[in-house]
């Protein structure tokens, strides 16, 4: 094995591997390192959550060719429902009303995974070195970069992608800073069972404690994201079953009847992470790395598979012209089109939280005028599907149904 490539991809996460799908048939040479193969336990990427996938995500999936491999279990989510515990006003996006078939689709991300490292394994392009970890990182020249592994090992890239998640080590070793925000909340993910049926409606219920989500799942079951303080939720996830459901049922209310049969709770720390600059010399951040975001608008990983996605549009790009994809020109480009999507979508994650996280009266009506204006002006409330159905601005080509080239690729030398 050639310990030279063109393009290492730190990080095999849900990030990180739809960048690494998204390459596979360009004429590069790809490595992706990542420390815990899919199926460990400790996998902190394809692990025990459910998430909604937007109906972007969904397109970029199946112009990759891997959504058949996750369709399977996918649910539909055909509209959301947003209220404000204690109040009367609400709002309701349905897909019907924007021609689309679904605002989003609700996966386990380990089925993501699945399909996501089909690909990878099936490809001859892409060298999985896994478990192995970034250890140092050197800049020797201009034209690539050195990178060393926990076990000593050395390889050589034109580019460098730091796809490890919030805690970036490539991010650190790019010198880059990260405004980080701790929420001083964490999320409780579980499913439920409900005595009537959600039938493809998802409900965000904003609570004087913390935001509430169920989500139409997978099997007949629904997916539970509930935000609540730090100390609670971990008083929340130590309670017995029947404790727990008593306070869900009372804060969530009794629009899907009776919540019951919960599933196995797990606990995740909430904060954000902005990074300062998305490129260096030969290296680029996407994912987490770049943005770490609230999960309330379930907007995370659809903003890094969109970073993703744009990547390797600009490297497909590079390869058709027949030249090296790590020049500061097209990280630059890179830089400059992911600016605008991500600055309005972690506005409005954070945005939402802060706002439903305010309780004085005069801000409290406020909203509540907010939620039922939004509901009756179509002008504000399709401008907001289109921000969360991933297609607002200009959105990368494999989120419009293209292949991310559109020449003939050459190979590069
Ligand atoms: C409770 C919760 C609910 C969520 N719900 C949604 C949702 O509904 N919709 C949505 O879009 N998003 C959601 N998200 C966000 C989503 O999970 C993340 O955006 C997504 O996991 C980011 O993927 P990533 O690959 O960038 O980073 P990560 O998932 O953090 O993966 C990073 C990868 O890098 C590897 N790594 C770490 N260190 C190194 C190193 N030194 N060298 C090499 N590799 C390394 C890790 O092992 C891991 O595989 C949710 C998040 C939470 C916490």
């Amino acid at each position: 094995m050639s310990n030279t490539y063109d393009v290492i991809i730190a990080g095999g996460g849900m990030v990180g591997a739809s960048l690494a799908v998204a390459l596979a048939d360009l004429p590069l040479r790809i490595a992706v390192i990542e420390p815990l193969p899919l199926g460990s336990e400790a996998q902190p990427s394809f692990d025990e959550r459910t998430i909604a996938l937007n109906a972007a995500s969904r397109v970029i999936f199946q112009t990759l060719g891997v959504w058949p491999g996750m369709a399977a279990d996918a649910a539909v989510m055909r509209s959301i429902h947003i209220s404000d515990q204690g109040r009367f006003g609400i709002t309701r996006m349905q897909a019907a009303d924007y021609g689309l078939p679904g605002l989003g689709y609700v996966i386990p991300t380990r089925s993501v995974g699945q399909a996501l490292f089909q690909r990878i394994e099936a490809s001859n392009r892409i060298d999985f070195i896994c478990p192995a970890s970034l250890s140092e990182l050197a800049w020797t020249g201009d034209d690539s970069v050195d990178v060393t592994l926990d076990d000593g090992r050395s390889l050589r890239a034109r580019l460098l992608v730091g796809a490890d998640g919030a805690r970036s080590q490539v991010r650190t070793a790019m010198g880059v800073e990260a405004d980080l925000h701790d929420y001083g909340a964490k999320a409780i993910v579980s499913s439920v069972a409900t005595s009537r049926a959600i039938d493809g409606r998802a409900f965000e219920r904003f609570t004087a404690t913390g935001p509430i989500a169920l989500l139409p799942g997978p099997h007949e079951r629904c997916v539970l994201v509930w935000t609540r303080p730090v100390e609670d939720a971990d008083e929340l996830v130590s309670q017995d079953e029947a404790e727990f459901l008593t306070r869900l049922n009372a804060d969530f209310g009794r629009r899907l009847g009776r919540l019951h049969a919960l599933g196995r709770r797990q606990a995740y720390p909430l904060y954000r992470v902005m990074a300062r600059r998305l490129v260096g010399p030969r290296s680029v951040l996407i994912g987490n790395a770049a943005n770490n975001l609230h999960p309330v608008a379930g907007q995370g990983f659809n903003l890094g598979l969109r970073d993703a996605a744009t990547l390797a549009e600009i490297i497909a790009d590079a390869c058709a012209e027949g030249q090296g994809m790590g020049d500061a020109a097209r990280l630059a480009g890179y830089a400059r089109r992911r600016e605008a999507d991500r600055r309005a979508v972690a506005g409005m994650t954070h945005g939402l939280i802060q706002l439903f996280s305010n309780h004085t009266p005069g801000l409290r009506s406020g909203r509540n005028l907010g939620l039922l204006t939004t509901d009756l002006l179509p002008g504000l409330k399709r401008r907001m599907a289109v921000r969360s159905t991933g297609f607002a601005g200009q959105p990368p080509r494999l989120a419009r149904g293209l292949p991310i080239s559109t020449h003939e690729p050459q190979v590069v030398s």
